[in-house]
């Protein structure tokens, strides 16, 4: 079981910290944001103490696929209104994909964007126009994320990613990160994720999927919200997630948890240890 988490990265020690902060919650995983999530100010690589990052990996049996990146938020290649943030989403994105290459990460995780005032086809195919601007080096794939269906977030439906991914020129350089608070959220069942994994096997492909991002959620089922909740204190409860954590068939996997601090204070190596031993205690995560 490949279980990682949401690390900061903050100066002075950069991706260094964030390698050590992993690894203090008993993480083999992790994923940063390369810069603030909400805009486009990023310190250059050469400061990021990536060689270092990658040793302390190495030393504790970590491949820096490991190391996923997420990018921020104010990419939105479905933005088919405003011509300078549809500019800006890919000018934005290729720099971050460079970055991601020369941090020498291998995964890139990208919300597909939301339509806004247009429509869910014109979405759709605004970011395979839009994604098809960009160059994606052959040691990095971008994973759009499965959303939660909230607004006009495009990708909520496994046969949305397909559309997308089926339009793209670089096809093989594109996967999927599943997300289980967004995908509860925007309507599946994750009672049977076997049957979840057919449908994405079905639909998108097996092979395509990257990432997982392990999320208990606030909201009921199909309430295309988008808030994640600790692993048990959710709707989809501990049960579920931890045979989604154990299911073989994604045992090869990277799956981070992005669920809430407690009181100021990470939850995850409480929650990692309660995956690993497949035991919940509420008392532990009162933190
Ligand atoms: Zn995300
Ligand atoms: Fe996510
Ligand atoms: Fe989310």
């Amino acid at each position: 079981m490949i279980l990682g988490c949401h690390v900061q990265m903050k100066a002075p020690e950069y991706l260094l910290g964030s390698v050590k902060e992993a690894l203090s919650y008993g993480a083999d995983a992790c994923m940063v944001y390369t810069g603030a999530p909400q805009n486009t100010v990023r310190k250059p690589i050469s400061l990021l103490k990536v060689r270092d990052a990658e040793k302390l990996m190495a030393e504790n049996g970590l491949p820096m696929d490991r190391m996923i990146v997420h990018a921020p938020y104010i990419i939105n290649p479905a933005n088919s209104v405003k011509q300078e943030v549809a500019e800006l989403s890919v000018s934005f994105l290729q720099t971050e994909i460079q970055r991601v290459h020369e941090i020498g990460a291998k995964h890139l995780v990208l919300h597909p964007g939301a339509y806004t005032v247009t429509d869910l086809h014109t979405g759709i195919q605004t970011i395979i126009h839009q994604l098809n601007l960009v160059d994606v080096p052959s040691d990095v794939t971008i994973d759009l994320e499965t959303m939660s269906g909230k607004g006009s977030e495009v990708g909520f439906r496994f046969e949305q990613l397909a559309v997308i991914l089926g339009g793209l020129k670089q096809k093989e350089r594109y996967g999927v990160c599943l997300d289980t608070c967004h995908i509860s959220d925007a309507g599946y069942d994750l009672t049977h994720f076997d049957d979840v994994l057919d449908e994405f096997d079905h639909i998108i492909g097996l092979a395509r999927l990257h990432v997982i991002h392990l999320n208990d959620s606030k909201n009921e089922r199909g309430m295309r919200k988008d808030r994640h909740a600790n692993i048990g204190l959710g709707t989809i409860g501990f049960e579920i997630l931890h045979q989604i954590a154990v299911n073989p068939r994604t045992g090869k996997i990277a799956k981070i948890l992005e669920t809430p601090y407690i009181n100021k204070k990470p939850p995850y190596s409480i929650e990692i240890e309660m995956l690993k031993s497949g035991k919940f205690d509420v008392k532990k995560l009162e933190l």
